[in-house]
């Protein structure tokens, strides 16, 4: 049973995300899309509220299941009986911070590999961070993210207002 673990805020999950899932669901028997805590990062959305909108974009890939997280990556990764980290690499601007991440994730734990996934080209420039701004300035995300985040992120700055 080839399991990987893919690591993230997911503040929210945007469809960059899901073309990411979708790819290393093909490659391993089993992915767990594992929402980290996080809290010094101030999210938007809670934990449990990150969780259930990860839950909700996933039910129709048999293989893939969400969880949540907290401490070190690489104890988490031990737990779950898994091998692999997946991260996803949009540009050259992640690159240095993910090489340092995934080699420290070595060191820590020779055993665990990362993989990186690149997403289909139209994502490259998608992050929950830029889909935040276009929610929080009245902006249509409906091309960005599923509609139950659409619907969320809605909520959280439009209270009382129909979508
Ligand atoms: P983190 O706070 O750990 O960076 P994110 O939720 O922002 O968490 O991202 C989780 C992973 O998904 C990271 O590897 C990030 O590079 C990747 N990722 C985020 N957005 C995209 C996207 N549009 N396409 C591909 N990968 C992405």
């Amino acid at each position: 049973m080839r399991t990987a673990i893919y690591p993230g805020s997911f503040d929210p999950l945007t469809n960059g995300h899901l073309d990411v899932v979708q790819r290393a669901a093909k490659l391993f028997d089993r992915v767990v899309v594992a929402v980290a805590r996080n809290e010094d990062k101030h999210p938007l959305f809670s934990l449990a509220e990150r969780l259930e909108l990860v839950k909700k974009s996933i039910g129709h890939l048999p293989n893939v299941e969400a969880d949540s997280f907290e401490g070190l990556l690489v104890n988490y990764v031990v737990r779950q009986k898994a091998q692999s980290i997946v991260r996803g690499l949009r540009a050259v601007s992640d690159f240095e911070f993910e090489f340092q991440l995934a080699l420290m994730n070595r060191k820590l734990n020779e055993n665990v590999e990362t993989i990186f996934m690149m997403p289909k080209d139209t994502y490259t420039f998608l992050s929950s961070r830029i889909v935040k701004e276009i929610a929080r300035l009245g902006g249509d995300v409906a091309v960005f993210v599923p509609e139950h985040v659409q619907t969320a992120l809605h909520a959280k700055f439009a209270p009382g207002t129909p979508l």
